[in-house]
């Protein structure tokens, strides 16, 4: 099959789904490989690269669009590139179907086959396919480097002959893949790291990265854990102790890190007015939630916003985008695994077994119908 990517079209995307790497490893499973003339400049693939790597070079989108069977994309293709999208062709992208409910009506109307890689089941057999969980891993790392940048201190405590230098303290809010990330940077950066998260299995984790577990006085179980890895809305009651814990740690702690997310609802709002106020200026609030509503109060998406007592909010939603040579190589071997997957004989024909439950999981469009919401994972 000819496989190829084109250049990303959403502002400020440097990402690119096809690497000279990847693009080696899909020719071993009988795939030609394309690329759209400069797709990969920003992420530092020039064009020479790909060739080298046997890949075709293509000027122009339309053109890329016209010679492959899978197009491979980083973001959900513009209605422009939908019209694109043609019978029997496959794109493999970034979607969120359940936000996109137009788009997904188009290509199905197109004919087109839609595997969507944030719909990739988070069990163990798919992890290397999960671009949610490589992404959130480069966007925790990044949000402490970010925070970093904006913080007029140092990380890691010093006793110099100009003077003795407090480690700066920071607060991870949820940690899953993104704020286990950023918990392992900042404590290898020297930081104090407290973190909370409702799910208390992962107190050991964190406690194993060398930061400290914000245990609430609560249940036994903590409310608002639930099985399957995925946090579930957290009883009043609960809520208001975990304020009550975060009101305490906002005089005290110089960085907030907040990652709280809970499946198909908006971020919690964690991190309220009142709490920015009582940080002390020059303090900085990373909230990695910014796209689904933001985990603080003073949020705003895509921006850099100082309060009144000085403390600085970022609320940007392109982290894994601020590293894209890390990104994008991450990334294509997600879609490279998902494309071994469909190309089980490595012959360069692409099967699209619906019984499988990663492949199923994903498709969210199939042979002119919609194939969204899937059924529930069989395997776990
Ligand atoms: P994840 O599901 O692995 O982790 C989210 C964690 O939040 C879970 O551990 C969950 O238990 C916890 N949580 C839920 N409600 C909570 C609450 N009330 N208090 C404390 N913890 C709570 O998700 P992830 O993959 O780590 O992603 C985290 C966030 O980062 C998401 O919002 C995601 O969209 C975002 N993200 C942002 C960027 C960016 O560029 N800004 C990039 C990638 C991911």
């Amino acid at each position: 099959m000819k496989i190829g990517a084109p250049k990303e079209l959403a502002k400020g995307e440097a990402r690119v789904a096809l690497t000279p790497e990847s693009a080696l490893q899909l020719q071993k499973l009988g795939h030609d490989c394309f690329i759209e003339a400069g797709a990969g400049a920003l992420a530092g693939f020039d064009d020479h690269a790909y060739r080298d790597a046997g890949v075709s070079v293509v000027e122009g989108a339309e053109s890329l669009w016209q010679a492959v069977d899978t197009v491979i994309k980083v973001r959900e293709p513009s209605d422009d590139e939908t019209q694109h999208l043609r019978e029997g062709q496959t794109l493999i992208s970034f979607f969120w179907p359940a936000q996109n409910e137009a788009l997904l009506e188009k290509c199905k109307a197109q004919g087109a086959t839609v595997v969507a890689m944030d719909m990739v089941p988070r069990i163990s057999r798919a992890q290397k396919m999960d671009a949610l969980s490589s992404m959130a891993n480069i966007a925790g790392y990044r949000s402490v480097i970010e925070a970093g940048n904006n913080f007029g201190r140092f990380f890691t405590g010093q006793v110099t002959a100009a003077g003795k230098v407090p480690p700066a303290k920071v607060l991870v809010i949820g940690a899953g893949v993104a704020g286990l990330a950023a918990i392992g940077t900042a404590t290898s950066l020297g930081a104090v790291v407290r973190a909370f998260d409702v799910r208390p299995e992962v107190a050991e984790q964190i406690e194993s990265m060398g930061a400290e577990f914000l245990f609430l006085d609560f249940d036994e179980n903590q409310d608002g854990a639930e099985t399957g890895g995925y946090a579930a809305p957290s009883s009043p009651e609960f809520r208001e102790k975990q304020l009550a814990c975060f009101r305490e740690q906002a005089p005290d702690v110089d960085i907030v890190i907040t990652t709280a997310l809970i499946p198909g609802k908006p971020a919690p709002k964690l991190w309220l007015e009142d709490m920015v106020e009582a940080m002390k200026p020059g303090s900085v609030i990373i909230d990695l939630a910014a796209e689904k509503g933001g985990n603080c109060d003073l949020t705003k998406p895509d921006e850099r916003v100082v309060s009144d007592n000085g403390v600085i909010v970022i609320g940007y939603t392109d982290f894994p985008s601020r590293m894209a040579t890390q990104a994008s190589l991450l990334y294509a071997n997600n879609i490279r695994h998902m494309l071994t997957d469909l190309t089980p004989e490595k012959d360069g024909q692409i099967v699209h077994d619906m019984e499988d439950d990663v492949i199923r999981g994903a498709t969210v469009t199939h042979q002119g119908d919609i194939t969204f919401p899937p059924p529930p994972p069989k395997v776990k």
